[in-house]
């Protein structure tokens, strides 16, 4: 066990399974990540033993067969899955915002049909809001649902789905107009379908293509496409919840979760970063002496180790007041933002410390500096975070004068 990132008041249970993760990321992950990386190779046996692991339904409820765990030990086993291969943590991310989304909103059938199989991991999520000419603006959608006597016709295209050629259930959030007035807020007028699909690339179903894997910098091995719908027809049992209209609050409760996981990806690609730079450091002699003796070297390392222990202790933050039933976006925007930066800036610190070999594809850090600049965009840029923070803010120190 490593003294950063120690987490206070956790259960038996809980350490129990944290301490299986991290042996099963240290013995089967961090020896073929590099390898399966520079190969874009999607980790097979890596996803069949977090099935055998029970992760894909960590949170799921215990009545639909999951283990029904909190936030926060979900969140840990994320920052331990991503110290080995941030790649891995993204093929459960998804899915996992997509099996809670169902657990808040969903309706009884809904639940009962997807959660069981969900915590199996034999049906797969995605989510998807992206569009080609909007991320950010969420609000701006354009992909479109319509009604059509017990079914709804979706068309448009979607962009950068997270898992989009191996799940097999995406969330997909539409603009429909149904009972909708014309003028109606953007945010009331989005719904939240559940497209069931095949895995693989083309014409997965009718009148719905996955043209194929999108080619990245990093964070590969995880598939990335876009999603082409042409008269795709839906159920009406497939609007998330039963009713239209409340797509834009169900995603953004989902994403809510999703930023407490991506800054614990952060933390944990921040921590195997600070790993390779204190080893590499005690190793390479410059001046007669090993580089981790010069004091420039050591003050980075301080840094390094002071910014891990920070990110961790708002991401647990973030997590616990989200298991407590509190409203967490600002606890979420705050970690989010800090162990993404963070995480950006220590791997870039270990990256320096290992000179020229750090440019060297036969090190680590190289497929590490590749993957950090990933979490400063998904779930919401920086500066998507700081506008919710600073909204937050001002409704919290509202002036009284
Ligand atoms: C590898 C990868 C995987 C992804 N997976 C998924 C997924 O599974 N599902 C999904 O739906 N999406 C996914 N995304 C999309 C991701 O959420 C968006 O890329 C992200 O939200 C940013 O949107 P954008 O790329 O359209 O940038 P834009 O919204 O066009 O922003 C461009 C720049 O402008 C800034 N900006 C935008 N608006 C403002 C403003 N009001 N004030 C100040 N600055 C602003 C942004 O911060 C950014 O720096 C993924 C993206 C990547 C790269």
């Amino acid at each position: 066990m490593s003294r950063l990132a120690q987490t206070a008041g956790l259960t038996d249970v809980q350490r129990e399974i944290l301490s299986t993760v991290r042996d099963f990321v240290d013995k089967e992950i961090i020896p073929v990540a590099t390898r399966l990386e520079h190969r874009d190779e999607y980790p097979t046996e890596i996803v069949e033993g977090l099935k055998e692991l029970g992760l894909f339904g960590l949170m799921i409820p215990e009545e639909y067969g999951g283990l029904g765990e909190s936030l926060l030990t979900y969140a840990l086993c994320v920052e331990e899955i991503a110290r080995g291969w941030m790649s891995v943590s993204g093929i459960i991310n998804t899915h996992f915002i997509v099996a809670y989304m169902l657990k808040q909103h969903g309706t009884r059938e809904q639940k009962d049909t997807f959660l069981p199989r969900m915590a199996l991991g034999e049906v797969r999520g995605a989510f998807s809001m992206s569009e080609p000419a909007l991320g950010s603006d969420v609000s701006a959608i354009t992909s479109k649902g319509v009604r059509d006597g017990e079914e709804y016709v979706l068309n448009g295209q979607k962009m950068w789905l997270t898992n989009g050629g191996t799940s097999t259930l995406v969330a997909v959030l539409c603009r429909s107009d149904e009972g909708h007035p014309e003028g109606t807020a953007p945010h009331r007028s989005m719904t939240t379908f559940l497209v069931e699909k095949e895995a693989g690339f083309g014409e997965v179903r009718p009148g719905l293509t996955i043209p194929g894997k999108i080619d990245k910098m990093g964070y590969k091995g995880v598939d990335t496409t876009e999603l082409v719908m042409d008269g795709l027809r839906i159920p009406a049992n497939r609007v998330l919840g039963g009713t239209t209209g409340r797509g834009f609050y169900q995603m953004m409760d989902g994403v809510e979760v999703g930023r407490v996981n991506v800054a614990a990806r952060g933390c944990g690609v921040a921590q195997r970063a600070f790993e390779l730079g204190v080893s590499y450091a005690q190793q390479r002699h410059t001046f007669g002496k090993p580089i981790a003796q010069h004091q420039a070297i050591q003050f980075k390392l301080a840094e390094m180790a002071t910014k891990v222990e920070a990110a961790h202790a708002m991401m647990v933050n973030a997590a616990r007041k989200k298991d407590s039933g509190e409203r967490n976006d600002l606890e979420a925007g705050m970690a989010k933002y800090l162990a993404s930066e963070y995480c950006k800036e220590v791997v870039e610190d270990a990256f320096r410390i290992h000179g020229g070999y750090g440019f060297s594809k036969e090190y680590e850090i190289e497929r590490l500096y590749r993957e950090a600049p990933m979490l400063l965009i998904g779930e919401g840029t920086a500066e998507i975070q700081k506008m919710i923070i600073g909204r937050r803010l001002l409704e919290e120190y509202r002036f009284q004068g």
